[in-house]
């Protein structure tokens, strides 16, 4: 079986250098370990801070070892009673194409008909439950809200967008990074989008949302965030759910030149790690369900095949080459 590690660490974009791909023995499951034969793996921006060596909600990945993350596969050993070979199950060791997953390290999924098993990492899975806890609990979206979201083309902002129209937006303005992208966004319901490399994104988003909006979901950070602030309507709400133009900055990137109106403006901006909502999960499976089963979420996936391509599709999640999940087929 094979393995990525992580061998030094990033300064700035990561390179090929940063990483190793390394054969290894197939191991022998013992003590309710399973053995899985991994079928997708995500690549997800938090990985970045993890190949930093700072103290963060989650340690940091050690150099020399396999790193780790979200996976789908399918039992091929088991000594855990309560799974058998054939069952499919998600799990936490991605970046190899054989995982030996620890007791009640995995958890069963079931197949469904017509929907590939990667929607497990993305729509059905952690970046979907990120756009409803985002959204729903953090910004205390309401029906009749005018909503911003930047990353908007991505597994959560797209999430985002949608669920907000379905949940009765009065407006939903997304921004990304291409015209193909804004095409998509268009196309999939949100009222306006626009691509933030044609001019200041301030200037996009009061065409775009001339009235102001209620709420923004901050994908992005610096640029976006600050013209956000600048939109938002008195007692707007903002998600901080992560600062990706900042993730490969070598030198601190300015805060927001604004951030003051938060006060006469009553602004609420509120951080989260999905990860601590874990029991929403029973709220968004049959919600998004039924919204999927009614066409009133659409979803895609951008995939890359083979282990041996994962740091690139790595690479290219941090550059913007996805539109929507970004998966690596194993
Ligand atoms: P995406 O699928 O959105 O992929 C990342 C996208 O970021 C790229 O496709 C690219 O799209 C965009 N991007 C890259 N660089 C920049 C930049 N400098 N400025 C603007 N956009 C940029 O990833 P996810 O949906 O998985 O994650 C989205 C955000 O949510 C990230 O910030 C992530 O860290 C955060 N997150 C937070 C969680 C939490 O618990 N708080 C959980 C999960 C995710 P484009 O072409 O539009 O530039």
């Amino acid at each position: 079986m094979r393995e990525v590690r992580l061998v030094s660490r990033p300064v700035g974009m990561p390179t090929a250098e940063n990483f190793e791909l390394v054969e290894v023995d197939l191991p022998e499951p013992t003590d309710g370990q399973v053995l899985v034969r991994n079928h997708f793996m995500s690549v997800d921006p938090y990985m970045r801070g993890r190949m930093n060596d700072v103290k963060s909600y989650v340690p940091p990945f050690e150099l020399g070892k396999a790193m780790e993350g979200g996976a789908v596969g399918e039992v091929v050993a088991s000594a855990n009673p309560a799974l058998a070979v054939g069952d499919l199950v998600l799990h936490n060791l991605g970046w190899r194409d054989v995982a030996l997953v620890p007791d009640k390290g995995a958890r069963r999924i079931e197949a469904i008909e017509g929907v590939s098993l990667s929607a497990y990492l993305g729509v059905l899975g952690m970046p979907g439950l990120t756009a409803y806890v985002g959204l729903l609990d953090i910004a205390e979206f309401k029906p009749g809200d005018a909503v911003f979201v930047s990353g908007a083309a991505g597994a959560v902002g797209s999430v985002v967008g949608q669920i907000a129209k379905a949940r009765g937006a009065s407006r939903v303005i997304g921004s990304a990074g291409t015209a193909s992208k804004v095409a998509w966004l268009r196309g999939i319901g949100f009222d306006a989008a626009f691509d933030y490399h044609e001019g200041p994104v301030r200037a996009r988003l009061k065409e775009a949302a001339p009235d102001g909006i209620d709420v923004y979901f901050d994908n992005v950070g610096g640029e976006h965030l600050e013209a956000a602030i600048s939109a938002l309507r008195p007692y707007g709400r903002v998600a901080m759910c992560g600062a990706i133009s900042a993730y490969n900055a070598t030198d601190a990137p300015p805060g927001p030149n604004n951030l003051s109106l938060a006060v006469g403006k009553r602004l609420t901006l509120r951080g989260y790690i999905v990860s601590d909502h874990n029991r929403r999960m029973k709220d968004y499976l049959p919600e998004m369900s039924t919204w999927l089963a009614e066409g009133k979420v659409q979803w895609q996936e951008t995939v890359v095949d083979g282990l041996e391509n994962a740091t690139e599709a790595f690479q290219g999640l941090l550059t913007g080459q996805n539109t929507g999940k970004m998966v690596v087929k194993l």
